[in-house]
């Protein structure tokens, strides 16, 4: 396994394992693409390894099994729910009563919960009672897109990470490694920044993901007061997913022209929209638009006619707007 940026969700994890604390519950959380997942194996090694380093040795059988997913002490709930990728409550029970269990060959059991920020919140609930008394055996990872669906109550029982993208040498080794080449890797890194799973998955498919093309249209017509070119870019999304993951960068990109007007400099993806937006709206709105777009994104999963939904988000974000 080799882990391409992340310095600073590795560095932590280092530290916690260096100070030998090591969290219980851990929170890995970022944009879809940008490795949580193959962080989430990382961590789960740190806490299976048998030489118990400061960092997983990737060598031994615990790591091994660990990295190829076939460890019997490392679980993936959602791969086994009934309910087709998504959490139920009788799925989530039997899980954890299986728990309660000592884990199969040694001192620990490491449940990964993917998807966090798409677990309803009486399931959220349900887990809670889980996580809130620890057994000595268990350990948790959980992995989420975004932090702001997540209840409250089961934040404060996690250690929250976010997974940081590549810089941009990194990108570029990590995207060679896929086949594509320096320059087209440099096109991709202003467009993604760090984010190589989004960028190989654009560059591999041939096609721009629908969704980023139409958050990235809605935010230049957010700045530029078109609230039609908003409404048509809204209107192009297919499914309530692309609709979930585009209110996602809109808010990525709200919070990025937020601190560009606080004076941080822009990185990370959707530079060029998050500095057209610090440039075309003053502070205030901007954090309006942040606002609308983090209350809409968790209202998303929920509502079921798209067109009314994609209308109703415009309608939010251009009452900022001339409000
Ligand atoms: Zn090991």
């Amino acid at each position: 396994m080799r882990i391409y940026g992340k310095k600073r969700a590795l560095k932590a994890l280092t530290d916690f394992s260096q100070s030998g604390r090591m969290p219980h519950a851990l929170l890995l959380y970022g944009p879809r693409g940008i490795g949580k997942h193959t962080l989430a194996d990382y961590a789960a090694m740190m806490y299976m390894c048998e030489k118990h380093g400061d960092s997983p040795c990737m060598e031994c059988n615990e790591c091994r099994r660990t990295e190829s997913h076939i460890h019997p002490d490392v679980l993936y709930p959602l791969r086994d729910m009934s309910d087709n990728g998504k959490y139920n409550v009788d799925g989530l029970r039997q899980f954890i009563a299986d728990c309660y269990i000592k884990p199969n060959d040694g001192d620990v059991r490491v449940c990964v919960f993917e998807k966090l920020d798409e677990m309803l919140p009486q399931h959220q609930n349900t887990l809670l009672k889980f996580i809130e008394e620890p057994l000595d055996f268990n350990r948790y990872i959980f992995i989420a897109e975004k932090k702001s669906p997540i209840l409250q109550t089961v934040l404060s029982r996690v250690t929250a990470l976010e997974v940081d993208g590549a810089g941009e040498s990194e990108f570029t080794a990590a995207l060679a490694e896929k086949d594509i080449p320096a320059d087209r890797a440099a096109e991709l890194y202003e467009r993604f920044a760090g984010n190589i799973g989004a960028a190989a998955a654009f560059a591999e498919n041939g096609e721009e993901l629908g969704y980023v093309t139409a958050a990235l249209k809605a935010a230049d017509a957010i700045a530029s007061r078109n609230e039609t070119a908003c409404l048509t870019a809204m209107l192009s999304l297919k499914s309530r997913e692309e609709l979930f993951e585009a209110l996602g960068i809109l808010s990525d990109i709200f919070a990025a022209a937020a601190g560009k007007r606080g004076g941080r400099a822009v990185s990370g993806a959707y530079r060029t929209q998050a500095e057209k937006t610090a440039r075309s709206l003053p502070l205030r709105m901007i954090s309006r638009l942040y606002d609308e777009s983090v209350r809409l994104y968790g209202k998303s999963y929920a509502n079921p006619n798209l067109r009314l939904f994609a209308g109703e988000c415009c309608g939010a974000f251009f009452d900022v707007i001339y409000g």
